[in-house]
């Protein structure tokens, strides 16, 4: 069977529900089918991350991070406000604890500015102190923007107006090929097939396999990096009011582990960085043969083992020793002990790494006649979601039009 739509997307994630409820948004007469294939939407990096509506801090200026974070942010207030979807912004601090560190704090503070953030305040030990009792470190930066929302949530309330907007959410579908046939688009799944005039791909840590269909030479692999959480227990002491985040590696493309308190009750630590043996591995133990071979086999992942060596081994270390992990977080919390912590949940962050093994640190929307592919969103692309989506919207209609 042959369903006939204007608009196809794939991928139940934040950026391809975002994607559709901006253009279902601009001109509500579209035909928009988004297929999932997932028995529920948000099931991968939407639904396992650290919940943090980032304010625009880190991003290189003019980058599309920069740009569609501080756009998104804005976007994403409003509409948890509008919806009543709980949220909020409790500010967080960046705290470094090394000279080479106070550098960095320097450098986030001139991109914060650069990025149009107002409020940012350096923090003596004292005064960091004065809003986390039990952090230490040599100075801090104060963001009074940061906030905290459950992106699952959010997503799924793309997904409940999507509906009222007549969109056909399809789950429990995987889409195995997309192919050019004249100026349509046919989409197919596993057990029917669509058509239509401009397809959109967010298929998060599946997207590069679906890219690959239509431009098999696709200079890029997603490489799988799982973060792995810890949190505090019950009973353990008060340690953390709100965000405490160290100041990030600047060679590596993820933040560092922090803690982060949760809008639903609860405080996290982590996530940690280490390479998947597969792309959905949300546990150490699990493998995919299929996705580990094509890691090991793309020239760039032998060149991101060389450069992130030392820092890789790192992370494995303290992925599987408790202590090492602890020891990380007493950088910031000297008073944390093991005993404080318990295992939290995990993710799998979708890297995009190039042959020359750079990992992409930008957002990377690829263009294909009239099918597009969201090739690179990680972090912050869940706050930047509404952005991300009236970008790729303006696409679509232009297409359409
Ligand atoms: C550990 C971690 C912490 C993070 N913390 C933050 C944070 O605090 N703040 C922030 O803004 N961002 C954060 N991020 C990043 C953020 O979660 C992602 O950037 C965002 O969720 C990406 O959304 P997506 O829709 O592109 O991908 P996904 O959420 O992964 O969605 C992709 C969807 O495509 C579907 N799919 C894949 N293949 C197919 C197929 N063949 N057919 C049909 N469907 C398919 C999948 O099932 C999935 O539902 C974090 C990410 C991780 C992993």
């Amino acid at each position: 069977m042959v369903n006939k739509e204007e608009v196809l997307i794939v991928g139940g994630g934040i950026v391809g529900l975002a994607t559709a409820l901006r253009v279902m948004q601009s001109q509500p007469e579209t035909r928009l089918t988004l297929i999932e294939k997932e028995a529920s939407v948000a099931q991968h990096q939407t639904g396992h991350n650290s919940g943090v509506i980032h304010s625009g801090l880190y991003y290189k200026p003019g980058s599309l991070k920069a740009l569609n974070c501080r756009a998104g942010y804005q976007q994403m207030l409003d509409f948890c406000r509008e919806q009543s979807i709980p949220h909020e912004i409790c500010g967080k601090i960046v705290v470094a604890t090394s000279s080479t560190e106070l550098l960095g704090l320097e450098e986030l503070h001139r991109r914060g500015i650069a990025n149009g953030l107002t409020g940012l305040r350096f923090l003596q030990p004292a005064e960091i102190r004065e809003i986390e009792p039990h952090c230490s470190g040599l100075r801090g930066l104060f963001v009074p923007q940061t906030g905290i929302v459950d992106y699952g949530a959010v997503a799924r309330k793309y997904a409940e107006l999507l509906a009222e907007l007549g969109a056909n959410i399809v789950l429990g579908e995987t889409v195995i090929d997309i192919q050019r046939q004249g100026d349509q688009v046919e989409v197919i799944g596993g057990s029917r097939t669509w058509v239509g005039r401009v397809a959109v791909v967010c298929a998060g840590l599946q997207s590069d396999r679906l890219a690959r269909k239509s431009e098999p030479d696709l200079p890029l692999r997603i490489l799988p990096f799982r973060g792995e959480y810890f949190q505090f227990t019950a009973s353990a002491p008060k340690l953390v009011n709100h965000l405490i985040y160290p100041v990030p590696d600047p060679a590596f493309p993820f933040l560092g582990v922090h803690f982060t308190r949760m809008v639903g009750g609860g405080i996290e630590c982590g996530p940690n960085a280490v390479f998947a043996f597969g792309r959905e591995a949300y546990k150490k133990t699990d493998f995919n043969l299929r996705d580990l071979s094509e890691s090991l086999t793309w020239p760039g992942f032998r060149k991101v083992v060389t450069k992130y060596f030392r820092t890789g081994l790192g992370e494995y270390h303290r992925s599987l020793s408790k202590q090492a992990f602890v020891k990380a977080l007493q950088k910031l919390i000297p008073e944390i002990q093991a005993q404080h912590l318990e295992p939290g949940g995990a993710g799998v962050r979708a890297q995009a790494c190039d042959r020359q093994g750079n990992l992409l640190d930008d957002f990377y929307i690829r263009e294909d006649g009239n099918i597009i592919h969201v090739c690179n969103a990680p972090s912050p692309a869940a706050t930047a979601s509404l952005a991300i989506g009236k970008t790729i919207s303006d696409k679509v209609l232009s297409l359409l039009n």
